[in-house]
């Protein structure tokens, strides 16, 4: 009788503490909406990609930040899936896609040489009714030649209809948009599924480069991955580069650009223009 009186206040606890946890879930959602309307506390980080022979700015990849009074910083990781559920993630997704075009707008501006910047597009973002057409607009908007622009797409994002994928990547590239697929390795694809896709970047995902040298397999496996993007002309970026050693392990592979916290971390904006953006030259 004892165990079993107890057993329940561990669950009155239990349930008092999934409250508790489902509160503050909802308290975030409601502070996730306010920010997405007012764009308060949210901002985009750029994160340098150089070229792996010399390491000069090849590009930068777009990362959502989120700051609140009370939460304080709250991940991308955590925030973004928030949003996805929360039916927040088209509008947040279009505020930053605008926030770094009127950015790449206003380096131009400044008369600095712009590279182009990748940004990740969730799932329900991609498989929006008018997306060429909103994409269309981004450009003219924003008045800015094709190429500044990149999208990311996780393998698991095309898997899904891959047939009706491929005539939307069609049309964001015949706008101009190059299009990388995120993560790669991680999800469910085949190395022939790639040979289908009008893609025009693979980057590899960083729990490839972390366990590089340690095993013969993952090494055959990125051997064999890296071989056939080069062989389909794709671009090959390695994510998550943090140290010299691994930037020593990758040199047999044949990787165009390195993205990682060994050659940039994700900065804000003006430090980004400040520490990697050239003048153009007159
Ligand atoms: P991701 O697209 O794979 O972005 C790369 C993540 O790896 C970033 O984390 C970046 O800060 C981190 N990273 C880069 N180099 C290194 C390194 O050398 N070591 C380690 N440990 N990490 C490194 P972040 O900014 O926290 O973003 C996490 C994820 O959140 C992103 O993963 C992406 O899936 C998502 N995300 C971020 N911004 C957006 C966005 O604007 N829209 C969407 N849909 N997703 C976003
Ligand atoms: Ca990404
Ligand atoms: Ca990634
Ligand atoms: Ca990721």
């Amino acid at each position: 009788y004892q165990a079993k009186q107890e057993g329940r206040n561990d669950y009155r606890l239990f349930s008092r503490e999934m409250n508790h946890q489902q509160h503050k879930l909802l308290a975030m959602e409601t502070a996730l909406r306010n920010a997405v309307e007012t764009g308060e506390g949210l901002a985009v980080f750029y994160q340098p990609q150089v070229n792996r022979t010399d390491r000069t700015l090849a590009g930068a990849e777009a990362l959502a930040r989120w700051h609140h009074p009370a939460f304080g910083h709250v991940s991308p990781a955590e925030f973004i899936p928030l949003a996805e559920r929360a039916g927040l993630i088209v509008p947040l997704g279009m505020s930053l896609l605008h926030n770094v075009a009127a950015q790449q707008r206003h380096w131009l501006d400044q008369g600095l040489l712009p590279v182009p910047v990748s940004v990740n597009l969730s799932t329900q973002q991609f498989w929006q009714h008018n997306l060429l057409v909103q994409f269309r607009h981004l450009l003219m908007e924003h008045r800015l030649p094709a190429g500044l622009i990149g999208i990311e797409l996780t393998e698991n994002v095309l898997l899904d209809k891959p047939v009706q994928a491929i005539p939307l990547l069609d049309g964001l590239r015949e706008l101009g948009f190059t299009i990388a697929i995120d993560d790669f390795g991680t999800g469910y694809s085949s190395l022939s599924y790639l040979q289908d896709l009008p893609i025009d970047t693979l980057k590899i995902d960083r729990s490839f480069i972390q366990r590089l040298g340690e095993s013969r397999s993952s090494n055959a496996i990125l051997a064999a991955v890296t071989g056939l993007a080069r062989e389909l002309e794709y671009k090959i970026v390695a994510e998550g580069v943090e140290t010299e050693a691994q930037m020593q392990a990758l040199a047999p592979y044949p990787v165009d650009l390195i993205q990682g916290f060994l050659t940039g971390r994700p900065v804000p904006a003006e430090t980004f223009a400040r520490e990697w953006l050239d003048s153009i030259k007159q």
